[in-house]
């Protein structure tokens, strides 16, 4: 049993009932980066150099999809002695139309996604050192 739970990737993403990706906008032209961009913005016609935090929308639709039936190479952490194929989503979100890539939320698979379907954004543990879940975002279909 885990006695408690961090992000596995600081700063991407907030945690909580209702989780949003944290990104960055630049105050200049109004381009959404995630993850956050540092230094100059995104948008190669902006000069831009001031970009804010920004919350971004928990929902988006399917994009594009695909089932990881190989073990990523590290530093990606398998869950389990053996892999389980995973799916993942890219989502492009509800109100910045980027696109997002993810898993899929725990229990879905492709068969559960189409391109266009709705998905919303989840917190998830993704694997557990020394009692310590380590949590990631995740696209569940809704
Ligand atoms: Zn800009």
């Amino acid at each position: 049993m885990a006695t408690s739970a961090v992000p596995a990737v600081e700063g991407w993403f907030t945690t909580g009932d209702e989780p949003r990706l944290l990104g960055s906008r630049c105050t200049s032209c109004g381009t959404v980066s995630f993850p956050a961009a540092s230094g100059f913005c995104g948008n190669p016609a902006c000069r831009g150099r001031e970009l804010v935090p920004a919350e971004l929308s928990r929902t988006g639709k399917v994009w594009s999809y695909t089932d990881a039936q190989y073990q990523p190479p590290p530093p990606y952490i398998p869950p389990t002695d053996e892999h389980e194929p995973f799916a993942l989503a890219a989502v492009e979100l509800a109100d910045e139309q980027i696109v997002v890539l993810g898993q899929v939320a725990h229990g879905y698979s492709v068969d559960d996604l189409s391109v266009g379907a709705p998905v919303e954004l989840v917190v998830e543990p993704l694997y557990e050192v020394d009692g310590v879940e380590h949590l990631i975002y995740r696209w569940k279909p809704c």
